[in-house]
């Protein structure tokens, strides 16, 4: 894995947490794009290096209506860059990991993507992200 790529934080209202993150990192957010396979609309954040996702349901049977429902907003997932998605997959599968899709699959702000399960992870749903080349 090459760094950490993003923080990503579970919101009840992306209009109001836009506001309160751009207060909190002193900047506002560079873009916002819903994704529709994942039943969210994400907002990004430039840190550095890094960057902080926000993710708002966009429907009642969205994994972050779920997320809030049971432990309320905050850390979501932590996204780790990586150069060869599929090899970083096949890796951790050997190295006894579950991940929750077996391919690869369309993430937000062009990328392929793909979660490891919490359980697997010390309760840290992890997500690995490879930059789509255009
Ligand atoms: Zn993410």
């Amino acid at each position: 894995m090459e760094k950490i790529e993003h923080i990503g934080i579970a919101v009840k209202n992306l209009e109001k947490s836009n506001e309160l993150f751009k207060a909190l990192l002193g900047n506002p957010h560079y873009k916002i794009e819903e994704v529709l396979s994942e039943s969210v609309k994400t907002s990004f954040f430039k840190v550095g290096p890094n960057k902080i996702e926000l993710l708002e349901a966009s429907s009642e049977d969205s994994p972050i209506a779920k997320h809030i429902e049971k432990r309320g907003e905050g850390i979501h997932h932590i996204a780790f860059a990586v150069n060869d998605i599929r090899a970083e997959m096949d890796r951790l599968e050997r190295e006894g990991f579950k991940l929750l899709n077996k391919e690869p699959k369309k993430g937000a702000d062009n990328k392929l993507v793909c979660f490891v399960h919490p359980k697997s992870a010390n309760g840290v749903l992890v997500e690995l992200c490879q930059e789509i080349e255009e």
